[in-house]
């Protein structure tokens, strides 16, 4: 019961999810994977904080945030009013570096915290020294939330042994044909917040013929349909898009309920078929 009133109690882009350490994070953000730094990530970024949204999500990786860090600059809406999360890189755990890594994003963020550092990717015997730096980073107050990324049930289980403080986010490829239940499960339980990359499978499920029927039956789209799943799956969701048009469109999807029967035939077309890199099996 209590999760059905939760449900629809999501009436706003600018409704939180609490962390397990209290630290409120919006259900719906931008994703600027792959977003080109300079005039594509201002533009992007801006449109999105003009339509509302408080959430943010890049990474070293992508090579933007000195973008990113100037739109929220000329937004002129207060820091506090924002959600930045970014990640350190592989090599960065790799060299030892994370430290060093994280000054220099929050250099180019031009910010003085971040609210979420993530670690990108699981990298094997490198992992959990990361975390120590995190939690560090954690406790001087730097960051008002850490958390990992990729990570399986079993790297969850593997970080936590040694953990002081547990990830309050795992961030993972999540869509309707990679629904993720027992990840899914495992962190509920484990009161760590899912956050899904790649919710629109990276653009590949906007043809899909139930979600189409479902997105006409709603007069949505099917991105709005997806979202919307996401959002009543209690899942934050952070979906990329370089047009206005479409970072309005995705984040409209508040003023309808998917019925438990449109849930139903969404989660059923999981097929545990994942578009991006296996966490147990990457070589980057
Ligand atoms: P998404 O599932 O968000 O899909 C983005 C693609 O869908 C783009 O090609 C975009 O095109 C298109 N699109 C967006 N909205 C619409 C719409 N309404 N109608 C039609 N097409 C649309 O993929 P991402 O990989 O970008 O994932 C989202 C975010 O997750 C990333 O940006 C990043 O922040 C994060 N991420 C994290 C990873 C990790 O390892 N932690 C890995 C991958 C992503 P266009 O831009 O042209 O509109």
């Amino acid at each position: 019961m209590l999760k059905l009133r939760r449900r629809f109690h999501l009436k706003t882009l600018q409704d939180t999810t609490t962390l397990h350490n209290g630290v409120k994070m919006p259900w719906f953000g931008l994703g600027v994977y792959k977003v080109q730094e300079g005039e594509e990530a201002l533009t992007s970024v801006k449109a999105a904080i003009n339509a509302g949204y408080q959430s943010i999500d890049t990474a070293a990786l992508y090579q933007n945030e000195d973008s990113v860090g100037q739109a929220i600059k000329e937004s002129g809406v207060p820091r506090e009013e924002l959600f930045i999360t970014t990640k350190v890189w592989n090599t960065d755990q790799r060299n030892d570096s994370v430290l060093e890594a994280f000054e220099t994003s929050l250099n180019k963020l031009g910010l003085d915290y971040v609210d979420l550092y993530l670690v990108h990717w699981p990298v094997k015997d490198k992992y959990k020294q990361t975390w120590k730096v995190l939690e560090n980073l954690y406790k001087e107050g730097r960051v008002r939330a850490i958390g990992v990324s990729n990570f399986n049930i079993h790297h969850l289980e593997d970080l936590m042994s040694v953990a002081e403080i547990k990830p309050m986010v795992n961030q993972v490829e999540l869509h309707p044909l990679f629904s993720q239940p027992e990840l899914r499960d495992y962190c509920r339980k484990q009161e760590i917040q899912i956050e899904a990359w790649a919710p629109l499978g990276q653009g590949r499920l906007l043809d899909h013929p139930v979600l189409q029927e479902i997105a006409s039956a709603h007069h949505k789209s099917i991105a709005q349909v997806i979202l919307r799943w996401d959002l009543q799956n209690e899942i934050v969701t952070i979906p990329k898009s370089i047009r206005e048009s479409r970072i309005i469109e995705n984040a409209d999807i508040f003023n309808f309920t998917l019925s438990e029967s449109d849930m139903e035939k969404i989660n059923a077309l999981n097929e545990n078929k994942r578009f991006g890199a296996d966490p147990d099996n990457f070589t980057f």
